[in-house]
């Protein structure tokens, strides 16, 4: 699990459950554990800094937010045993 929070001012965003490996580029919203989702691009609730914009992920009909580089920081969060 992955505690995703604004670059810009440290405001918590959401958690989000990764799927495989690698860079994070896009943020499933199926995955997301938050309750802001919306069809809009995603904002950042206190700076309302632009984090990324609404796609349909078109390899699996998902929607997801397309991450701008350097938009959040991710720090990962150990799920409790
Ligand atoms: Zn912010």
């Amino acid at each position: 699990m992955l505690s995703i929070t604004c670059a810009e001012c440290n405001a918590a965003i959401c958690h989000y459950q990764k799927d495989g490996p690698g860079m994070l580029r896009r943020m499933y919203l199926d995955r997301m554990n938050t309750h802001n989702l919306t069809t809009n691009d995603l904002m950042c609730p206190n700076c309302k800094r632009l984090l990324g914009s609404y796609m349909i992920y078109e390899k699996e009909n998902r929607p997801a937010y397309r991450l701008f580089v350097g938009s959040v920081n991710k720090a990962i969060v150990k799920a409790a045993k």
